[in-house]
This record gives structure tokens, sequence and C-alpha cells, in this order.
């Protein structure tokens, strides 16, 4: 067969070394052999390397050849390899099976060379012919590209193992805008290039296990399988739209052609090929709508939530050159006597497009989208410079609290980077706190403890942020050096009224004591729970009652106090 223009694959999966040395024997000037000694080691070798042919032995001990023949069979990847069965098993009933199970042919040992040869090359010929007869049915002419046939079969495997891996397969309908024109006053010459070029663009937007298709005319489609997140089916259809919006010459004529999408998402948006089709097909046709050059997800709400996220991440990546984010700083009091003792950073964002966003709406996205470092670099700079200005007009200094997200202790040697912070701007560590949360202390990282132990030997102190919301673990403040704990606004925020958070509070605070801890109460806004906090010996509160976050921080009481 092809072994003229490339030289075909032999894979040969036997136990026994002395058969596999005979084979090769027969077979190695002729093909490229490959060897598996086992079934499940033949699995993975025919799906990486995709043979030409299989000569597969029947008595294999953790699974036999008929087994794996019979997952060779179901999978797509593998199906349509030629097995030929070889083995020492010659009762009628064994061939049946074999022919059963989807085999090609059947070789018994002892084997003549001969006949090896002979049964192999038919196969690889019958092979060849099928394989030309297949690529018409499966394959789009002018693209090359899966057809119809082709999508839907590949739609179907896909969501019956998505079913069974709780996986996701996405499904990107794209159709290129005017394109019809194009093809009516160019001519079908030019329309042909253009969607042979089309169909090169979008092969290069996804990874090589993803399936590019043409569903016929103008219409492609693109199936990203094993998604974890639906987050990557919009990154391509992104990628997919700057591609295309590149010029394309044909002719000497340059043109542009954007393409509208339609995503439909399996299990949630259709759990069969054709109700993803269709429901895909209707999210490009609200593209269509909304003026082309666009994507749209078939869920609405998913629609609405992610398209925020991702203009908002957009942002957000320009929001520090362009000086959009400004730190505000909010009173810490001693509870008896309400003097300010220090404050928290807070960061602020005022969007020019967005409006002002809350930080409990972007600060996740800028940990998950690895902006944080430098944001938190930013915010742990501006306070330190900020508060050395200030202290130096303060007979009493404060010391200044920020938050520190666990993203910062990943790259890099954390406080190195603190300890540089603080030299250049001359900040006493002393006086500084950072927060962090218990997520911080359950990442994998080995190397937190030493960092929080080397934080604290430059002289700076730890606080435990938003106590009780988590874990709440007791072993973590024992096994972590911290020095102070911040209760959770959730619990001061009805104290008054709830008996069961008054008694929370009070056994938070005694065993913060216990430990050697300072507490601190976040989210105080009234006289009621201040004096409740007094009572229970609590030592310095934060909240509306004194002062909300301000561009800088204010050091006269609040009125009434
Ligand atoms: P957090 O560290 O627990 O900060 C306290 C939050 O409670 C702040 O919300 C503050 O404005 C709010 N707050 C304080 N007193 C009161 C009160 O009396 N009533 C009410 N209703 N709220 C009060 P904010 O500024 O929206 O920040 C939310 C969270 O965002 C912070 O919670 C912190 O986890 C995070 N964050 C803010 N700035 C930064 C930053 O620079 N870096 C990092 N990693 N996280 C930050
Ligand atoms: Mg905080
Ligand atoms: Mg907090």
């Amino acid at each position: 067969m092809s072994h003229t223009l490339k030289t075909a694959t032999v894979l040969v999966v036997d136990d026994a070394l002395d058969s596999i040395e005979i084979v090769n024997q027969i077979l190695q000037d002729d093909y490229r052999v490959l060897f598996a000694l086992c079934g499940v080691m033949g699995l993975s070798i025919a799906q990486q390397q995709k043979p030409d042919i299989i000569l597969l032995d029947v008595s294999m001990p953790d699974m036999d050849g008929y087994q794996v023949c019979r997952e060779l069979k179901t999978n797509p990847d593998t199906r349509d390899i030629p097995v030929i069965f070889v083995t020492g098993k010659n009762e009628d009933e064994d061939q049946e099976m074999g022919f059963h199970l989807g085999g090609a042919d059947y070789l018994t040992k002892p084997v003549r060379p001969a006949t090896v040869k002979v049964r192999v090359k038919n196969q690889l010929q019958l092979r060849q012919n099928e394989a030309l007869i297949m690529q018409q049915a499966l394959y789009d002419n002018l693209t090359h590209l899966p057809n119809r046939n082709l999508i839907q079969d590949r739609l179907r495997y896909m969501i019956a193992k998505d079913k069974r891996e709780s996986l996701k397969t996405a499904l990107l309908f794209i159709d290129l805008d005017d394109f019809k024109t194009i093809n009516d006053t160019l001519g079908h010459d030019v329309g042909d290039q253009l969607l042979v070029e089309a169909a090169k663009r979008l092969r290069r937007c996804v990874r090589e296990a993803d399936m590019v298709g043409r569903l016929g005319g103008d219409e492609f489609v693109v199936i990203l399988a094993e998604l974890k997140q639906i987050d990557s089916a919009i990154k391509v259809a992104e990628t997919i739209l700057a591609t295309f919006s590149r010029p394309i010459v044909i002719s000497d004529m340059e043109m542009v052609i954007t393409a509208s999408i339609g995503i439909a998402v399996s299990p949630d948006d259709g759990d069969n090929d054709k109700r993803l089709l269709s429901n895909a097909d209707a999210a490009m046709y609200q593209s269509k709508h909304a003026g082309r050059n666009n994507y749209h997800l078939f869920n609405e709400a998913m629609n609405l939530n992610i398209k925020r996220r991702m203009v908002m991440e957009h942002h957000l990546r320009h929001a520090l050159e362009r000086n959009e984010l400004k730190v505000h700083y909010q009173a810490i009091v001693d509870v008896k006597t309400h003097t300010v003792l220090g404050a928290e950073a807070l960061l602020r964002w005022h969007s020019p497009k967005l409006g002002k966003v809350a930080p409990d709406e972007f600060i996740g996205l800028a940990e998950q989208s690895g902006l944080i470092e430098s944001i938190g670099e930013f915010v742990l700079h501006q306070s330190c410079v900020y508060f050395q200005e200030l202290n130096q007009k303060l007979t009493q200094p404060l010391f200044l609290a920020v938050n520190i997200s666990p993203q910062q202790f990943r790259r890099g040697y954390f406080p190195q980077l603190v300890s540089d912070i603080l030299k250049e701007t001359g900040f006493n560590p002393r006086q500084l706190e950072l927060e962090v949360t218990e997520g911080l202390l359950l990442a994998p990282q080995s190397n937190i403890k030493t960092a929080l132990q080397d934080l604290r030997d430059l002289g700076i102190r730890l606080s435990m942020d938003d106590f009780g919301t988590g874990y709440s673990s007791l072993s973590y403040l024992r096994n972590f050096p911290f020095d102070t704990l911040k209760i959770d606004r959730s619990f001061i925020m009805e104290l008054e009224q709830k008996p069961e958070d008054q008694a929370l509070v009070t056994a938070i605070i005694a065993m913060a004591h216990a430990l050697g801890l300072k507490v601190v109460a976040e989210g105080v806004e009234n006289r009621a729970q201040l004096n409740l906090l007094a009572t229970k010996q609590c030592d310095m509160v934060q909240g509306f009652l004194f002062s909300r976050p301000e561009p800088q921080i204010s050091l006269k009481k609040q009125s009434g106090i």
C-alpha cells in the first residue's frame, strides 16, 4: 500500500517476546514496526501513534486481545485501524469471536512468514481504498475539513464521553458575514479561495485535539472537547474574531471578512448533537442581529455574566497604568479611648467605562488572571509612601494594615518584595500589618509557613482577616505566627439582636486572647455594637461608625462618640 509513499506502521501487541521477535523479522524491512507487551500498552500506543494496522495476540495476562479489540473499535480515533488477530487459539469459535468483534483477519501461530506478509499487505491495500471512500464521505472536498457527517459523529462521541467524565464540550457555530455578496459579485473562484483561507485560519485558532469542520456553504464549526471552564470557549471565539480581522489577499485584492459566532455547551445547552447544533446556530443568529463580527452564548444569563467578566478583565489589565486604581484608608480605633491606632488600606477602582467596581467583584478577577501581583504591589507601595509621610508628622505613629492575596505569595519571594518596598519607602516594618485569610494557609505551596515567619522576622505583624467565615480553625492560629485576629463583619452586623452572635464573638475574643492575639471587630456601624464589643474586651474596632474608607485618613474623632 502506501509504503511507497510513506512507510506504513504496524503495531504488534503480544505478551510473548519470541512471537514479537518473529513477526519483527518478517515485517521490519517493509514497515515501521512498533510493539506493545500487554493490552493496556497496546491501546495507549494505538491512540498515540495511530498505526496503519495492528497485529493482536489473544491470550495476554492483563487484558485479552478480544477486550483490546473491543476498546479499539469503540474509540473513534482507533476504530478504523484494521486488526489482525495472531494467536495460538485455533478453534472455530475463537475465529468467530475475533471477526465478530471487528477483527479484519485471523492468523494462527506458528505463523508462516509469507502468509503474514501477504495478509498484512492485503489489509493495508483494502484500508487504502476504504480511506479514499471515507475521505469522500466524511471530509469536505474544498477545504478538506471534516464535513457534517463527521462533525455529528464526533459530537455524539464527545457528548457521551462528557456524561461519563463530567466534562463539557463547546460547539462554536461560525458563519462568515456577507459571504454571499462576495460570492455573487466576485465569482465562485474567489469565494472558494476565501473559504479555504477561512478554514486555515480557523485551524490555527484551536488546539490539535479540537475539531474544525465545515457544515456547508459558509458555515463552519469548532468543537472544543473536554472543557472544564466555558471561559476557554469564549477565548477561542475572541481569537477567531481577531484572526479574521486581518485582511485576506486573493488575486491582488485585499478583503476583510468577519464572522458571526454562536456558542452552545453540552450538556447544559443540549445533550445530543442535533440540539447542540441547533442551539449554537440560534446563538449565532443573535450575533448576526447584534451587528455581526461578534459572538454570543446560547444561554442568555451566562452571556451577560461572562461578558461582564471578560470586559472587566480587559479594563482591569489597563487600570494600573491608566491610574484608575486608588487606595483608600479606613481607621482602626481603640475600643475604649476611640483613638485612631491605624488604618486598613482598601483598594478602589473607578473605571471610566464600567463606573465604580467593588473590590469584592474585581479582586477575585485579579486573582484569577494573575493581575493581583502587580496590583497588590501597587497597593503596598502606595500605602507605605503615604503612611511614611503621615507618620513623620505625628507624635504617635499609626500602623498600616494591607490585604494580601494568596497569589501574591506564588511568584518570586514575597518577603523579599515587601522588604524592598519598606527599604525604598523608609516605612518602619513595625508599623506594618499584613492581612491574610485562611485561604492562604490552605494553599498547596509548601513555603507559606517559612514566608510568614520571614515576614515576622522583618518586624511585620500578621493578621488573620475575615475570621469566622472560613474554617476558623484554631490550629491555624496556633501553628502560624499571627498577631491579630479580625472578626468578620457578618458576626457584628446584627450583634445587638442576635444572642448567638454575641456568644460566638465572646468565644472568639476569649480564644484569641488566650493565644496572645489582639482582636479587631470589622463593620461596626452603631454605638450598641461598640458598647457590646467593649464589654467583651475586644481591643479595636473598624467600621462606618468611625470612618468610611477615605482617600485620606481623618484623625478627628467622630462627633458624638
Ligand atoms: P476586608 O479586608 O474584610 O475589608 C473590609 C471590608 O468591609 C471593606 O470592604 C470595607 O469597606 C467594609 N466595611 C468596613 N466597615 C464597614 C461597615 O461598617 N459597614 C459595612 N457595610 N462595610 C464595612 P471593601 O473595601 O469593599 O473590600 C472588600 C474586600 O476586598 C476586603 O475585605 C478585602 O478582602 C478585599 N480587598 C480590598 N482591597 C484589597 C487589596 O488591596 N488587596 C487585596 N488582596 N484585597 C483587597
Ligand atoms: Mg482586610
Ligand atoms: Mg475582613
